[in-house]
Order: structure tokens, then sequence, then C-alpha cells
């Protein structure tokens, strides 16, 4: 299955990434050109240059943003879904997905402009390049049409894993129930600041506010309705 998902991927991204831009990017540097490819662990990365370039898709990778939010929350692209509000914060499958793929490009425009000095790989000019991605509606077309062949795979926009099919980023007021020192901390989410949630509760009887990266709290968030504490 992640085969085909990958290979699915790889066509979506050569089809809707590559080939509009051909021109444009060929226009910037004559000769080039980008491939997109499978790579069989978890590294996603872009490579090359001078003419070739190369953007690898790890099936791990593939994996662990289909598999759950958790595994999800460890890559950089969920940071930036929630820290820079694509996709409207949505966090799915397919928007993990899509942000994987507009991450990758970006930084194969990012490279042709010139824009990545050594050491300097995710810079303002990377995610100047990410936003427009964003905002010009183009990574809502590839999101769409991800959905399709989803679809034709005969699989929805949900995590595998079954305790989140449809995963909502924590709110403010959503339940949460977390371990805390050596018990659990009731509390409410109060705010939510990038990707650390401030939860405010009670803690052996004591009023305990703490801050919590979204990663570790994802599995200890309650739908806000049944909040039958505080
Ligand atoms: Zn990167």
């Amino acid at each position: 299955m992640w085969k085909d998902i990958t290979d699915r991927l790889l066509t979506i991204s050569e089809h809707c990434l590559w080939l509009p831009k051909k021109e444009w990017a060929q226009k910037q540097k004559p000769g080039v050109t980008l491939t997109f490819k499978a790579g069989r662990g978890k590294r996603t990365y872009h490579r090359g240059g001078n003419p070739d370039h190369i953007i690898t898709i790890g099936k791990k990778c593939v994996e662990e943003n289909f598999l759950s939010p958790l595994t999800a929350s460890k890559w950089l692209h969920f940071r930036e879904i929630i820290d820079r509000g694509y996709f409207d914060r949505q966090i799915s499958p397919s928007t993990m997905l899509t942000g994987i793929l507009c991450h990758e490009f970006a930084h194969f425009v990012q490279v042709l402009l010139g824009a990545r000095p050594r050491g300097s790989v995710h810079n303002d000019a990377f995610y100047k390049i990410l936003d427009r991605i964003h905002h010009n509606g183009h990574a809502e077309k590839i999101r769409n049409t991800l959905l399709t062949h989803l679809s034709n795979l005969s699989l929805k926009d949900q995590f595998l894993e079954e305790e989140f099919p449809n995963f909502k980023y924590p709110n403010i007021n959503d339940t949460v129930e977390i371990p805390y020192l050596e018990g659990t901390l009731f509390g409410k989410i109060r705010a939510i600041n990038g990707s650390n949630v401030t939860i405010e509760g009670y803690f052996c009887g004591q009023r305990t506010r703490t801050t919590k990266s979204i990663g570790e709290i994802l599995e200890y968030v309650k739908p806000k309705n049944r909040s039958d504490f505080i």
C-alpha cells in the first residue's frame, strides 16, 4: 500500500509541481531538470543542482504521515501547517502528504533562485517561497488531486490508527488528561502558541498550569462535549 501511495505522490509531483513550472525553471537555469523518486526509508529530501535535481520521498515517511497524528507530528511540515496556518490548520493524511511535496519543491525553487547559502536551509527566503505555494491556491489544488488518487485507492483522508479517525487539531477549552509528574493532570487547553499548548487544571487538588508540545498531548485530548471536569 505504501508503495502505491508513494507512486501516486511521485506522479502528482511531476504533473502538478514540476511540469507547470518547467519552462519558468529552465528560463532561470537553462537545462535544469527535476526528478522525483521513491526512497526505501524515512528520508525525504531535495538534492542536487547544476543542472539535475532529485526529490526523494521516503516510503517510511509516507507511512508515518498516514498512520496517526502522533507519528505525523514528528515531521517539520506538521509544525508548518500549524504555525503558518496552511490548509486552515487541518491535519489529515492529505494535508500532511501535500505539505511534504510543497516543502521539498520549495527547496528546489530556493536553490534555483540562489537563496540557499551554506548552512541556511529553512531561511526566510525558503518560507517566502513555501508561503506563496500555499497562498496562491497551488497547494490546495495538489491536495484535491491527491484526494482523488486516494479515493481511487479506496482510501479515506483519515489516519489509519483507529483512535484518530477524524483528527482535529486541539482547540482552546478542549479537555485533556495528561500524565504529569507521578500522576495525572486533569485540565483544559487555555492557550495555543504555535506547536505549544498551555494546559490549566488540577493536580492533586492544586490549580496547576503547564506548557507542553502538541505532539506530547495529542493522544490525551478529549472531545469538547465530554468536559466532565473543571
Ligand atoms: Zn526542508
